[in-house]
């Protein structure tokens, strides 16, 4: 089955709709641009209009200052050059969407990034059925299957209270998974403060102020060495192997991604306890979505589409690879 939809162009910089002259997560600048989360390559600065949820303009401020902002919360409705357009959960990061769009009678769907797993720090996602479904592929490969996450936070504490004279080092994204880690710390019951790299400080804050709930935090900054044994610290990947760890209580270096799959990614960052924990759907939640969301069509924008091309064929449903660039920066 097919369908003939002419009003919505994949282009390499982002997803055109022709009616409403907008673009959905264009790497360039544009002067109307939907965005459908806060990762560094879903939403850029630069643009003139911006139509997102609250929280993600609200990221988008924090990150790249304040732009013209329509915020369109879940369920609400706008309509440019004809189009209706709407914003529903994807169970992503906070405030993380997909966008409907709805113009002579079709319906499309373009998920951004996102997940099936529960996180408690934002909403789960939702499915729309649509005439063509626009999705990531991030893990798109039949050998990514997430563990469960509370199986994860388990090793996490296991590690942490063998080691009371150590501090527990996990490298997190600055959104999304940062705050989903301390999330589910505190799920599985882990009241102790949890110690913050300062680039991942303004974020936290942000979410604490958007209601999320993360507990006492701390920032390493004004903590001295011995507060932090036996503690967990988080920091952004790119300090677990940098002279800042130097100020922890002989720190044991941990990840969370859904990276840590691959073993090699883990080696290469000195990873002694890897974490997989994604914020991406994996190869069972991608097939699955697809038969939920039931499309005539499905278009795949980032990560490995070729598997996902040829599920769905195999499922007669047709399938083509987009081909966006510049994705995948913060994705994991
Ligand atoms: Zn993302
Ligand atoms: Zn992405």
């Amino acid at each position: 089955m097919s369908v003939d939809i002419d009003w919505i162009e994949p282009h390499p910089h982002g997803i055109y709709i022709k009616p409403a002259d907008a673009w959905i997560d264009s790497s360039k600048p544009v002067s109307k641009a939907l965005v459908t989360h806060g990762h560094a390559d879903h939403a850029r600065g630069g643009h003139g209009q911006v139509w997102a949820t609250p929280e993600t303009l609200a990221i988008m401020e924090l990150r790249y200052g304040q732009a013209i902002g329509h915020a369109v919360p879940y369920g609400g409705e706008i309509e440019i050059g004809g189009v209706k357009i709407s914003f529903h959960s994807a169970g992503h990061v906070l405030g993380s969407a997909q966008i409907l769009m709805e113009y002579q009678g079709n319906k499309v769907v373009a998920t951004g990034d996102y997940k099936r797993r529960a996180d408690p720090t934002c909403a789960p996602f939702e499915i729309i059925p649509c005439d063509i479904f626009i999705t990531e592929a991030t893990f798109g490969l039949p050998v990514f299957k997430h563990p469960d996450t509370a199986t994860e936070i388990a090793k996490l504490l296991q590690v942490q209270q063998t080691h009371p004279d150590r501090s527990v080092l996990v490298g997190a994204y600055a959104l999304g998974k940062a705050q989903r880690l301390i999330g589910e710390l505190r799920l599985a019951g882990y009241d102790e403060p949890i110690f913050l790299h300062g680039a991942l400080e303004k974020m936290c804050r942000l979410y604490t102020k958007l209601g999320i709930e993360l507990g006492e935090l701390r920032p390493v900054m004004d903590s001295d060495k011995d507060s932090m044994k036996g503690k967990i610290v988080l920091a952004p990947p790119s300090a677990l192997n940098d002279r800042w760890s130097r100020r922890l209580p002989k720190p044991i270096t941990a990840m969370a991604s859904g990276w840590m799959r691959v073993r090699q990614r883990a080696r290469q960052r000195n990873v002694e306890l890897p974490l997989i924990m994604s914020d991406h759907a994996d190869w069972d939640e991608l097939t699955q979505t697809i038969k939920d969301v039931s499309p005539k069509e499905t278009w795949i924008t980032h990560g490995r589409e070729d598997a996902l091309m040829r599920w769905c064929e195999l499922n007669q449903i047709k399938a083509k690879a987009l081909a966006l660039v510049g994705r995948e920066e913060e994705d994991d």
